[in-house]
């Protein structure tokens, strides 16, 4: 669950953040609009520009893929239910979208469609 102070644009951006069910403090407010890139958007634990904020993580990421596919398990093995919620949750938001994915692939795929199916029955 994100917490927002007040609605803004930017709470439209894919935040990829996650929240602690025990704070109960908002994770975001507007603030002093950004020197950078003139969002208003900030943490409220250490007043970063959001947007500026996840473009950081975005790049230190795809420098260090390894570090953060380590993290991810970390994360997904201490917070098992957690993840497993998460998933769970995802599929029902994204069941429509997931369906077209799914359709496409098989279009895309069709020989493995075809040995998926006959091996599923049996
Ligand atoms: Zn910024």
């Amino acid at each position: 669950m994100l917490w927002l102070v007040e609605s803004s644009p930017c709470s439209e951006i894919t935040l990829g953040l996650r929240s602690i069910s025990s704070i109960k403090m908002p994770l975001l407010k507007q603030g002093k609009p950004c020197g950078k890139c003139g969002g208003t958007l900030r943490y409220v634990s250490d007043r970063c520009c959001v947007p500026c904020k996840l473009a950081k993580r975005a790049k230190w990421r795809s420098e260090n893929p390894d570090l953060q596919r380590a993290q991810n398990k970390k994360f997904a093995t201490e917070n098992r239910e957690y993840k497993l919620a998460y998933i769970r949750q995802w599929h029902v938001d994204n069941y429509e979208h997931n369906q077209q994915l799914c359709r496409e692939w098989r279009e895309a795929n069709r020989e493995h469609a075809r040995l998926y199916d006959r091996n599923r029955t049996r």
